[in-house]
């Protein structure tokens, strides 16, 4: 068994890949592969409502949002946001933690102005930026909730007067969150939900229909919220794993459920990066991502990073190798990772001091 602590995309609950891969052979009996069905069919049709249904009912929101399933990426949200949702006269706040956060507010500047009301770019986003002030009347807040990148996490969301718009790529279903304050979430999908390929937009549907410009239709997310995310083609598989993925979330204890698995999980490796004296924990305590535990060798042990991955590499351990602007490594636990895997990552960090 290989412990796959990849970054994205990233590893999928196993019955959810057993699922996934009987529905390409033969989806529901029906003797068809869900790769060669029309994305009209009722059999689809079911499925898009499922994956439609499964975040509100997760996360406890009403039908003052919508829920979307798009296509580009993240990053085609970091120009999407702000071309639905802010005017050329309007202004919204941005808070840089990271390479994430700076491409989405490089984005918004093109169509009203933003700007960054607070970073962690001096400290190589170690922490998250708290204190700052917000300026009166802004669109919209704008976060980046998770950053996989430098390991850090918002365990609380600031308040503000402004609806939030937050990217939840890398920490989407992975504990409860309260979404009133939220006026758009997005999340890449190949984290915490499928394959790549989709995005999860959820986005309050007064906050649109207010911006100065003409919309290409495909960027306009009433068009799709008219049309249940069929408006074209949208992308069948990445969806049906998604919506699978959804389910286990639910029959797992729910967002509940994944916060105790997920704080279980990063207990166990940052109690050992802390006692461990060969290793040390790049992002700021109280900050820490319960997603990517970011670590480095401590000072004067640098020299035992190659052995590290080679003992990491012969325990059947993939992806842990860090960002290279953080160096180190980087494991990723997302949701679907099980405790034991963590485990043998924690028996190899045990096993590298028992030997140096
Ligand atoms: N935001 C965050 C927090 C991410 O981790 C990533 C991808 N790693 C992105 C945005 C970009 O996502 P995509 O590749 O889907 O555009």
């Amino acid at each position: 068994m290989v412990h796959n602590f990849s970054a994205g995309p990233a590893i999928l609950p196993q019955s959810v890949l057993q699922e996934a891969a009987e529905a390409v052979r033969d989806f529901n009996g029906m003797g068809l592969s869900i790769l060669e069905i029309s994305h009209r069919s009722p059999q689809f049709t079911e499925v898009l409502e499922e994956a439609t249904a499964l975040p509100q009912e997760l996360l406890g929101f009403g039908d003052d949002y919508a829920v979307l399933y798009l296509t580009g990426g993240a990053s085609t949200q970091f120009y999407q946001v702000p071309m639905n949702l802010l005017a050329s006269t309007d202004h919204a706040g941005y808070v840089d933690t990271g390479s994430w956060s700076s491409k989405a507010v490089k984005e918004a500047k093109l169509f009203g102005k933003a700007e960054n009301l607070a970073s962690s770019k001096d400290e190589n986003y170690s922490y998250i930026p708290k204190g700052y002030s917000q300026p009166s009347g802004m669109r919209y807040l704008h976060l980046t909730s998770n950053n996989t990148i430098y390991g850090t996490e918002y365990h609380d969301f600031p308040q503000s007067d402004a609806p939030i718009v937050c990217d939840m790529s890398s920490d989407m279903f992975s504990r409860p969150v309260d979404i009133a304050p939220f006026g758009l979430i997005y999340a890449g999908a190949q984290k915490n939900m499928g394959p790549a390929g989709t995005t999860l937009v959820i986005v309050r549907k007064d906050l649109l229909g207010h911006v100065d410009r003409e919309l290409p239709t495909m960027v306009d997310y009433r068009t799709h919220i008219k049309k249940m995310s069929a408006f074209n083609t949208p992308p069948v598989y990445p969806i049906y794993v998604s919506m699978l993925t959804m389910r286990w979330v639910r029959d797992n204890g729910g967002l509940a459920g994944m916060q105790q698995r997920n704080r279980t999980k990063a207990d166990l490796l940052y109690n050992e990066i802390d006692r461990n004296p060969l290793f040390r924990g790049t992002a700021a305590k109280e900050d820490r991502s319960l997603m990517n535990v970011c670590f480095v060798m401590s000072e004067g042990n640098e020299g035992l990073q190659d052995r590290f991955s080679e003992m990491a590499k012969s325990a059947n351990i993939s992806g842990l190798k860090g960002h290279r602007s953080v160096g180190g490594f980087r494991a990723s636990i997302y949701n679907a990772m099980e405790r034991d895997s963590v485990q043998v990552l924690v028996d190899v960090m045990q096993e590298l001091e028992r030997g140096a």
